[in-house]
C-alpha cells in the first residue's frame, strides 16, 4: 500500500509515486477546494490513476517510465484517518502512521521531493547525490523565494548554500530588507545580516533559531511591518485549525487577536500573549499550534524594537501589508 502526500510551493505541487514493488496502490489527496478525494493507482503498466474529483492529475515521465501524481497537500494523519475512518481530522501521535496507520498497518505517507530524490538516487547513485550538500545533510532541495526579491519563484539549491546566495538566485533583494522569514509560516523570523551568511541547512540556520522547514524564504522589505505581517498570518493560521483541540481553537484565536491589537496600536498585554502561547504549545493533536507559536515568538524577538513604537502609534510600516500571502478570509 502506498500513500502519497505532497510538497507545496503554494501554487503547484507534485506527488510522485515511485516504482512500487506491488502492482497497485491507493492514495488520498486533499483537493484545492479542501475536500478529500480517493485516488486509486495501478502501478504496473499501463500506469493509471483515477480519482473522483478530477483535480488529481497523473502520467508517466517518458524517459524513466516513472509514474507521477499531482495533488495539493494534506496533513498526513488526517489523510490516513479519512481513508480509514472517513474522518478528515488529524489524530494524535504517537503512534505515527509508519507504525500504526491504515487498518493498524504501517502506512507510508511520503512527500514528492523525497520521492523525486529517491528516483534520481536510483538512477545516478548515492555518491552522485552526496556530491552536493554537506556530509550531514547531503543533496539539494527546493526553496521558494517570495517578497522583496527581483524574481520570486521556486529554486533548487545545494543544501548548505549561504542564505544570501539563495536570495541572489532570485535576483537579489529588490529593496532594503528588514527581516527574513525562514522555513515557511511555521518558521522563524531572522535579521538579514545574521541569516544571510549562514548555510541553509538544519545545522547552519540553528544559529538564528531557524531551520529550512518547508523550504521558504520570505524577504520582508524594511518599509513593511513584521508585526503586522505576522498578525495577518497568525489570523490565517487560527482559521486553519481543524477545530478539535481546545487549546488550538481558542488559544490561536486569542493569540491572533492579541497580535492584531499590537499591530494596530491598540491596547496589548505582552505578558498575556506569552502566557497563552505557553498554554497552546504542544497541546494539540497535531503540531499546527506549535508552528504558529514558533512564528509568533520569533516575531516578538526579532521585531522587539517595534513593539514600543506600535504602542505609541509610531509604526509607519503597518499599512504596507501583503508581503506574506494569505487566502481571503472565509465568511463565518
Ligand atoms: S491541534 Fe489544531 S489543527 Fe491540530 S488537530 Fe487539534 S484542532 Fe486540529
Ligand atoms: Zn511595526
Amino acid at each position: 500500500m502506498i500513500w502519497c502526500s505532497v510538497v507545496s510551493d503554494g501554487s503547484s505541487e507534485t506527488a510522485a509515486i515511485a516504482t512500487a514493488p506491488c502492482p497497485s496502490a491507493s492514495g488520498a489527496a486533499v483537493t484545492r477546494s479542501g475536500s478529500l478525494c480517493r485516488v486509486r493507482v495501478s502501478v504496473s503498466p499501463p500506469f493509471r490513476a483515477r480519482c473522483s474529483c478530477g483535480l488529481v492529475n497523473s502520467g508517466t515521465f517518458p524517459a524513466s517510465g516513472l509514474a507521477w501524481v499531482t495533488c495539493p497537500e494534506g496533513e498526513a494523519s488526517a489523510l490516513v484517518n479519512w481513508v480509514g475512518n472517513g474522518i478528515p481530522l488529524p489524530t494524535a501521535t504517537p503512534p505515527r502512521a509508519a507504525e500504526h496507520g491504515l487498518d493498524g498497518r504501517p502506512t507510508l505517507v511520503q512527500n514528492a521531493e523525497t520521492l523525486a530524490h529517491l528516483a534520481l538516487i536510483g538512477r545516478y547513485g548515492a555518491a552522485w547525490f552526496r556530491s552536493l550538500g554537506t556530509p550531514a545533510e547531503p543533496g539539494s532541495m527546493l526553496v521558494t523565494l517570495i517578497g522583496a526579491v527581483h524574481r520570486p519563484g521556486v529554486y533548487e539549491i545545494e543544501i548548505g548554500q549561504p542564505a544570501g546566495e539563495i536570495l541572489e538566485l532570485a535576483g537579489g533583494p529588490a529593496a532594503p530588507l528588514g527581516a527574513l522569514l525562514i522555513g515557511g509560516y511555521f518558521g522563524t523570523w531572522a535579521a538579514p545580516e545574521a541569516a544571510c551568511p549562514l548555510p541553509f541547512s538544519v545545522a547552519g540556520l540553528s544559529a538564528v533559531g531557524a531551520s529550512p522547514g518547508a523550504g521558504l524564504i520570505a524577504a520582508l522589505p524594511a518599509s513593511s511591518c513584521g508585526l503586522a505581517e505576522t498578525a495577518r498570518v497568525a489570523r490565517y493560521l487560527a482559521g486553519e485549525s481543524a477545530g478539535q483541540c481546545g487549546p488550538c481553537v481558542f488559544g490561536l484565536d486569542a493569540i491572533a487577536g492579541a497580535l492584531e491589537n499590537l499591530a494596530a496600536g491598540r491596547s496589548f498585554r505582552a505578558d498575556l500573549l506569552r502566557r497563552w502561547m505557553g498554554q497552546v504549545d504542544g497541546r494539540g493533536a497535531c503540531h499546527h499550534p506549535d508552528g504558529a507559536v514558533r512564528l509568533i515568538r520569533s516575531a516578538l524577538r526579532v521585531f522587539a524594537a517595534e513593539i514600543g513604537r506600535h504602542a505609541q502609534g509610531l509604526c509607519c510600516g503597518r499599512r504596507a501589508l501583503g508581503v506574506l500571502p494569505v487566502p481571503p478570509r472565509r465568511q463565518p
